[in-house]
């Protein structure tokens, strides 16, 4: 499982960093997330998945 993130689209909502902190965090600076793993495990995948959802500017997508 990949993370795929358009940093144009992100708007610094900060949504995926509440569903997945493990994932994502947010660069403050930068007012958009950052990537702390570009392929989580497993055991990430529910989180990962709500995260995605839950992201208000369809900024991040899951490639198997
Ligand atoms: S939820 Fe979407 S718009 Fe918000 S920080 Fe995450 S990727 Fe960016």
């Amino acid at each position: 499982m990949k993370v795929i993130v358009d940093l144009d689209a992100c708007q610094g909502y900060a949504c995926c960093m509440m569903e997945a902190p493990e994932v994502f965090d947010l660069d403050e600076d930068a007012g958009k997330v950052l990537l702390l793993v570009e392929s989580p495990s497993e055991g990430l995948r529910t989180k990962t998945e709500a995260a995605v959802r839950a992201c208000p500017a369809k900024a991040l997508k899951l490639e198997d």
